[in-house]
């Protein structure tokens, strides 16, 4: 059985002088309680109608009306089932109308006692979705709006009354005899003839709203309901102040999360983000101080070169900050997670760590939270937020607000990182095409001019079959020189271009530095066996730590250096070898020369590929301009350096590097 008709829309009628009024669902519920609260608190036996839209609104209320039901044998609640509310008479009755009734858009609650009477009789209006709020269920529900009665006329809670227990009767007919019972004993059987006088008197005086009739005849009464009803809405007044609060929480966190993004977007220098990080954070948290640092989960420290200090803080800036050693660093590193100690002097990590309780004590750290800077799985970073005055613990939304922003910095210094790259594979491109330009520019000069030598040569000796022995062979050695010079700008740009692809698989083995000079010398002079040499003095010691490096390239850096040596410096000079421990696991080698030099604007770009003191058009001293830029590429190789010294235009060399020893 449905009756789809509203039971305001049937009082409205019945009582056309009332005036529907606008109430919140929090009044509401305010009204209900104190109403509630004036059964409980008074001595009369009333009769009370309670009409919910949905069980569950009524379950959170059973309590109550188990209560009230001890006050009255009359007490009737009406809800749409949901689990298990269905007609039944227990403490008191219950009658479950269907959801497409139109009570299940309403709210009612009607007491008739002897002393007073009241009633609220409402139509829930339905706010079309997309005005409703979208920032959550909670305001959603706060918004909820009714449109209906609520007085203290007599009269009116009678109608209402009445009409309600006519509906229970159609649900719950074998009732009738205990409503009729209610219908006497609370006055409500109006008589045809009555009704049509109290409408026509009520109809001369239309405009006077129920509200206006309301009053409480008992004086104690009105006073306890109207401090309940006070206490009610403060109580709504609470509970929408938390929800104001929570989402003033929640535009802390998105505005922080959206100033952090907007860095990021306007920036790609991994610095200027976590400055705006850490400053924000801090300030967000009131913290006494706020670190944001990068490192990886293998560091031993780190020095800390950004802070947020608040008042009273002492400032961490430039301090050498341990990682291994703090666990709760290690914890949060290996967790993967925030780690947050609230109160450090009760936390049992800091209390029986040397190290941890030092440190706490040092920087007067109160509260501790340290959350990983991650990204896939990878520890970027760590920010540490730290208290130092008292425990004043930070809220859970507050923690996630860090968290959240560890989050965006993850993914900024992975963006700022792979820019980086990107400029130094840019930078790797570029220098690419300048070698490619180069070695037009040596294509043009140093093979063509040898070429055409060769060419002339070679023409020469075919169309002159009559031409001197001694031209012949003059014209034949040059060709094969100038063959050979190709041969040999060739092969060094091969190896140049071979270490700089990065393939190269080093042969690393340990060893005997003198003898991989001797070889050097040897190949050396095996190859200017009709040049006339300035003298050649090796002083490496046989003392000296093996080295660890590929031989084959050590050889090669070698004579590279020594062939440059003997190449500027004349015969009358002198070049030499040394080594020596430099003290950090590494073997210093100098080959020094008494020749030609180089002036100071040039040292810096001797290794530059394709760099030749006079330029590649006017060399003299023959060589490709490779040979440096190969040692240079060996030498890092094996992790070395290689520099050189000069006291300027004819005071020599001094070209050093250096070798990793076993
Ligand atoms: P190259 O084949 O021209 O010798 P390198 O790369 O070995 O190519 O050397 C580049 C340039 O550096 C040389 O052309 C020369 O100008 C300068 N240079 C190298 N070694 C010495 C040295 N021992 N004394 C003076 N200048 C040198």
């Amino acid at each position: 059985m449905i009756v789809p008709i509203s039971l305001l829309a049937e009082l409205l009628q019945a009582l056309p002088q009332l005036r529907a009024q606008i109430y919140f669902k929090s009044s509401m519920t305010a009204l209900s309680h104190a109403m509630e609260d004036l059964v409980l608190a008074g001595s009369d036996e009333p009769l009370v109608i309670a009409s919910f839209q949905r069980e569950r609104f009524y379950r959170q209320e059973a309590h109550r009306y188990r209560r009230i039901a001890s006050r009255s044998s009359q007490v009737y609640v009406l809800a749409a089932p949901e689990t298990d509310f269905k007609n039944a008479s227990e403490c008191h009755e219950t009658v479950a109308f269907a959801p497409e009734d139109g009570l299940s858009k309403e709210w009612h609650l009607v007491v008739l006692g002897q002393q007073y009477s009241t009633c609220l009789i409402c139509q829930e209006k339905i706010v079309p979705v997309e005005n409703q709020d979208e920032r959550g269920p909670l305001l959603m529900d706060q918004a909820r709006r009714f449109e209906g009665i609520w007085t203290f006329d007599r009269q009116v809670s009678s109608k209402a009354a009445a009409l309600l227990l006519d509906r229970i009767v159609q649900y719950r007919p074998e009732l009738a005899e205990k409503i009729d019972r209610a219908r006497t004993t609370y006055n409500l059987i109006e008589t045809p003839k009555k009704t049509r006088k109290s409408a026509a008197s009520k109809a001369a005086k239309p405009d006077i709203s129920a509200a206006k009739n309301s009053k409480i005849p008992n004086p104690q009464l009105s006073d306890a309901f109207t401090e309940r009803l006070v206490t009610y809405l403060q109580a709504g007044q609470h509970k929408l102040l938390k929800a104001y609060s929570a989402i003033a929480a929640q535009e802390r966190k998105e505005r922080l999360v959206n100033l952090i993004t907007t860095a990021m977007r306007q920036s790609l220098n991994p610095q200027e983000i976590v400055e705006v990080a850490v400053q924000e954070l801090g300030t967000a948290l009131s913290a006494s101080r706020c670190l944001i640092y990068r490192c990886k989960a293998t560091d031993v420290a780190v020095k800390i070169d950004r802070e947020f200090l608040g008042s009273g803080a002492s400032s961490l800036l430039d301090q050498t900050w341990l990682l291994q050693e703090n666990q709760i660093w290690s914890d949060a590193v290996a967790r993967q997670e925030r780690v947050y100690i609230q109160d450090t002097a009760q936390h049992p990590l800091i209390v029986n760590t040397k190290f941890l309780e030092k440190t706490v004590k040092n920087w007067q750290i109160v509260s501790w939270l340290m959350v990983p800077v991650l990204y896939q799985g990878r520890v970027l970073g760590m920010v540490e937020m730290h208290q130092c005055r008292s425990v004043l613990p930070w809220e859970e939304d507050e923690i996630a607000l860090v968290e959240a922003i560890a989050t965006q910095l993850g993914a900024a210094l992975i963006q700022a990182e792979t820019y980086a790259h990107l400029e130094e594979l840019n930078q790797q491109l570029e220098a690419l095409d300048r070698t490619r330009s180069n070695l037009i520019a040596i294509t043009g000069h140093e093979l063509r001019t040898p070429l055409s030598t060769i060419q002339v040569c070679l023409e020469s000796l075919s169309s002159e079959p009559d031409m001197p022995a001694e031209l012949r062979q003059i014209m034949l050695e040059t060709a094969l020189g100038d063959a050979d010079r190709m041969r040999k700008l060739v092969q060094d740009f091969l190896t140049l271009s071979h270490l700089e692809s990065g393939r190269v698989k080093w042969n690393v083995e340990s060893l005997t530095l003198q003898e991989c000079v001797d070889l050097a010398l040897s190949s050396v002079r095996s190859r200017t066996v009709d040049q006339e040499l300035p003298e050649i003095i090796a002083e490496v010691s046989a003392e000296l730590p093996l080295v660890q490096a590929d031989g084959e390239w050590l050889v090669e850096v070698l004579s590279k250096l020594l062939d440059n040596a003997c190449k500027f410096t004349t015969p009358q000079g002198s070049v030499t070898v040394k080594a020596q421990c430099n003290g950090s696991r590494m073997v210093e080698v100098l080959v020094a020369d008494t020749g030609r030099g180089i002036e100071a604007n040039s040292l810096k770009v001797v290794f530059d590929r394709f760099y030749q003191e006079e330029g590649a058009l006017r060399r003299s001293t023959g060589g490709t301009g490779l040979g440096l830029a190969i040692c240079k590429q060996i030498v890092a190789g094996w992790g070395g350096k290689i520099w050189v010294d000069s006291a300027g235009k004819d005071r020599g060399s001094e070209f050093h590097f250096t070798i990793p020893t076993v």
